[in-house]
């Protein structure tokens, strides 16, 4: 049996650990290998990944960021480089993953510098039904004033909340969302109006973080398919000679860089595919 187990740390489900022991009893022999969405995260610098709370939270529980989407993260960014012919030097690449979850990272050369989700995919953009950041004290406010446990209060903020909870419990989907908006629904106006302004604020401090970027990637349920969202998004960065073709943006599901050729940074829909970077990972690790 073959562990390779990039990350170790208290997120780890025993269950899956528990799967490999039934693997080898009833496959003997078999390699099997576990692939964690969390490993692209460990490449963050301890400045980004951890919080700036007492130590001891942190050595005894691992207690960190730990980034999730980490696989299509990984799998996005270089397919950047590749596709895109990013030269040495110019590898600084942002990847949206914009779905039901949605997470964006920052990497150089392949290597992650940032990304928004933390010890768990709670935390950063507002999603379908997560809240995404927040300050810690609503937990306690809702609690004491809702008479909520904290396991209720933090399944409410997994599973009611993000667009969904913003559109007035309309829909998490933004197929539907983008149609309440065209019909003038205020509410679905709202929900897109606040994921869009936290994907922009996320984007605009990595560029900052990086001292620039040479290419902004979209990907997942939204990124590839929502040619409107992409548009709305990367106008906030006209303001650094962003441009973006109408024409190439109406690309769903397919791979294609969707700047002009005169845009200072390259932008492309890259469709993510999970499954090929862990059978890829997969074959790295059984055929060494
Ligand atoms: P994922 O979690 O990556 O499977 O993405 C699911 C999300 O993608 C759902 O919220 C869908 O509404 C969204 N999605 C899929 N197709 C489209 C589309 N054509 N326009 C807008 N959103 C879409």
């Amino acid at each position: 049996v073959i562990r390779e187990c990039f990350d170790l740390g208290p997120l780890h489900n025993p269950a899956n650990l528990m799967g490999i022991e039934a693997c080898e009893a009833n496959m003997p022999g078999t390699p099997n290998v576990a692939v964690f969405d969390t490993s692209f995260g460990m490449g963050m610098e301890p400045y980004a990944y951890r919080y700036a709370i007492p130590e001891e939270y942190y050595t005894k529980y691992q207690l960190r960021r730990y980034g999730f989407h980490g696989t299509s993260h990984n799998f996005v960014s270089h397919e950047t480089i590749s596709y895109g012919k990013l030269p040495e030097g110019h590898r600084r690449v942002i990847v949206c993953h914009l779905g039901n979850g949605s997470s964006i990272s920052a990497s150089v050369d392949g290597k992650c510098l940032e990304t928004s989700m933390g010890l768990t995919p709670l935390e950063g953009l507002v999603m379908g039904t997560r809240s995404g950041s927040l300050d810690p004290a609503v937990v306690q406010f809702i609690c004491d004033h809702e008479n909520m446990s904290v396991d209720d209060c933090l399944t409410m903020l997994n599973k009611k909340s993000g667009v969904l909870a913003l559109s007035g419990n309309k829909s998490s989907d933004f197929r539907d969302l983008r149609q309440g908006e065209l019909d003038g629904d205020e509410r679905c106006q709202l929900a897109l109006e606040s994921f869009r302004h936290h994907a922009i604020m996320t984007i605009g401090g990595y560029i900052s973080a990086m001292g620039g970027v040479d290419a902004i990637t979209f990907t997942a349920g939204i990124g590839e398919n929502d040619g409107d969202m992409r548009e709305k998004i990367m106008k906030h960065f006209a303001y650094m000679g962003i441009k973006i073709d109408e024409e190439k943006n109406q690309v769903r599901g397919e791979k294609m860089e969707i700047s002009t050729p005169d845009s200072t940074v390259r932008v492309f829909v890259i469709p993510t595919n999970e499954e090929l970077a862990i059978a890829r990972d997969t074959v790295r690790l059984v055929t060494r």
